[in-house]
Parts: structure tokens; sequence; C-alpha cells
């Protein structure tokens, strides 16, 4: 089947964009939590697979290589900078592997090259601001050369290193898709409001933009609605599945107020103690449901998100993917079902469940 671009698929309709596999990859026992470092593409190439698969499954029209954090400044960070290059190529290649093989009728997925935010970005340092481009580029190139069809730029809190990395993809020629992740000061690190910043890579030429991760869903739709009303470009939403609040708006500081009996060893819930303030699927839909009432029509759930929680943006913008055919059935179930088969007196019972 013939595959559209990003650009074509966004004029037409939505895309869907599953992402924050850093946690999901952790979840599976094959990531160490806090040091977060993709190196499963070399060393559990399967399970990297199973991943992206099992979000094709349930509605992503893309695939992201995982190169998030696998950038040469973490892979200094563990020692293991002479894996740079292998780890890139490595994620493309599955990737791009992922994206071609759909189930039968399906339109191929879209490959997307990713870079992220390096935390070494310092808007008063020339060279680390260099040295930070010098990192961009080489990913960029990477995923050029084993056929990214558009490249993520994620999770930038500086503007200054957003409005670098779209230069830097740019470059490539392909489609840029930039979304910022503001902190819990609810401004860019370096002084620009949110607004501004995404204005600004509307101006600078990037055809998506948009918010990642950090926030949930509650802490995030007041900047959307604000965003939509100055930009006209395409925009995209990707939300963590976590009830930040407007006193706690990113998961980083968000405190269990779950009746937690014994707290993560760390201090926080960020990243591992987060689970009891986990949205609920019907969270996501409604989030899902008010973005693209909004126009925004690149969607997605980032770190935290489970493959349900696609299926249920998927189902939410109305769009038939694998996954639907196991949508809920309440109605089969053996004590709140309304099947006609369900005996009352089991049905009586569940109250009292
Ligand atoms: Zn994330």
């Amino acid at each position: 089947m013939q595959k559209q671009g990003l650009l074509d698929r966004l004029k037409n309709g939505s895309v869907i964009c599953a992402e924050g596999f850093l946690f999901e990859a952790e979840r599976r026992g094959y990531l160490a939590s806090g040091e977060f470092v993709p190196e499963l593409a070399l060393e559990n190439p399967k399970a990297l697979k199973n991943i992206h698969k099992d979000f094709q499954h349930a509605g992503s029209d893309v695939v992201e290589a995982f190169t998030y954090n696998g950038h040469r400044e973490k892979m200094r960070v563990i020692g293991k900078e002479k894996l740079l290059e292998p780890l890139n190529r490595a994620a493309l290649t599955i990737a791009r592997e992922v994206a071609n093989d759909v189930p039968t009728d399906c339109e191929p997925n879209l490959i997307a090259g990713n870079i992220s935010n390096t935390n070494i970005w310092d808007p008063n340092n020339e060279s680390s601001q260099q040295e930070v481009r010098l990192m961009f580029r080489e990913m960029v190139q990477w995923a050029r050369e084993e056929g990214a069809d558009f490249i993520i730029g994620e999770t930038f809190y500086y503007a200054g290193e957003a409005y670098a990395a779209l230069e830097e993809i740019k470059k490539s020629n392909l489609p840029a898709v930039l979304t910022i992740a503001p902190m819990g000061e609810n401004i860019m690190r370096d002084g620009i409001s949110i607004i501004d910043t995404c204005k600004e890579l509307e101006q600078r030429g990037a055809d998506v933009v948009g918010m990642n991760c950090f926030r949930g869903p509650t802490t995030m739709m007041p900047y959307l609605k604000e965003i939509r009303k100055v930009i006209k470009c395409h925009m995209a939403a990707l939300p963590i599945p976590f009830r930040t609040t407007k006193d706690q708006p990113t998961f980083f500081n968000l405190d269990d107020n779950n009746n937690c009996t014994c707290p993560s060893p760390h201090g926080r819930t960020f990243p591992t103690a987060l689970d009891p303030m986990y949205c609920n699927r019907y969270e996501i839909r409604q989030f899902a449901t008010e973005a693209h009432a909004l126009g925004i029509n690149y969607l997605g759930v980032c770190c935290g998100a489970a493959p349900m929680h696609i299926r249920e943006v998927a189902d939410a913008i109305g769009k038939e993917v694998p996954a639907s055919r196991y949508r809920e059935k309440m109605a089969n179930h053996f004590m709140y079902g309304t099947n006609e088969r369900i005996p009352d007196h089991i049905k009586d019972y569940g109250d009292k469940a």
C-alpha cells in the first residue's frame, strides 16, 4: 500500500505517535530507571521490537526510533561513547523494520528519528551550545541515512535548545516536529514564555509544534488552548498519563496522595513510585477528545503510556485500529454485565463484591 508522508496525513486527518519508551522498557525489565539509557536497541533488540509492535497494534501511526537520551553526552555519562552510533543505527533499523511490517491492507507506519533535551545546554555558554548542536547534527544525519520520514525534537525545557534542534532538523530537509516540556515554573528555563517559544518555533519553520512529557493532561491542556490561539501550523499534544496538579504541574515533584504506606527510598515518586497517580484511560480519552476538538491532530501519550492509552486515543478520535477489536465489553462481565445469560442473583451480588 502507498505510504503517505507526515504532512499529507496531517492535512487529511490525524497522526498518533506512541512515545515514552523509557518508562515502558523499564517496566518490562529492560532498562535501568534513573539512568534511562535506551541500550536495549543493542542488548535486547527483540524486546524493543515487541514494544514497538504493541504500540503499533494499539494504533500508533509512527514508529519513533528509540534514541531518546541516546546522545553523545549520555553515552559519556555511562562510559559507553563508542556505542553511540551503533546504538542509534540499531534503534533506527528496528523502527524501520516495524514500520514496514504492518498488518495486511494497512498503510506502512511513518519512521521518526528522535533528538531530545541534552541537559548540557547552557544559555550563557557558547561552547556548550555548539556541543549540543553537533550532538543533534550527528543524530539527525544517522536518522536520515537510515530512512526516517521525519524528525521529532522533543522534551525541551530551554527555548534556545529547542530552536537549535529545529535548525539542525531543518538541515535534513525532513519535516520537523518540535515539542517542548516546560518544568514546574511554567516558563522555559531561559525565561521565555511557553506561548512565545511555540510562536517562535512556528516562525522558524517547524511543521508541527506543541508539548510533550513531564505534564499530565490537567496541567498541559491550559497551555495547549493558549498556543492554539496564536499558531497556525499543526499542533502536537503528548502528555504523561499521571495526575499532575496546579501546585505540582510536572511528575518530577508529584506527591503520592493515595495512601502510600511505603515511599520510594530516593524521596520522590518520580520515576519509580508514580503508579498510584496514574490517569485512568477515560481521562486520557477525555484529553484526546478535547485536544482533537481544538484542532490538535498530532496526538499521543508520553512516559508512563501503555498500549491501552494509545488505543484509547485512537478510539477517542474515531480511528479503528487492530486493538479496537478488544475494547471493553462490560456487557459480558460475569457480575456487572447486561447479557441476558447473567443470572439475577449474581447481578444482585455486585454491590457486595
Ligand atoms: Zn516522556
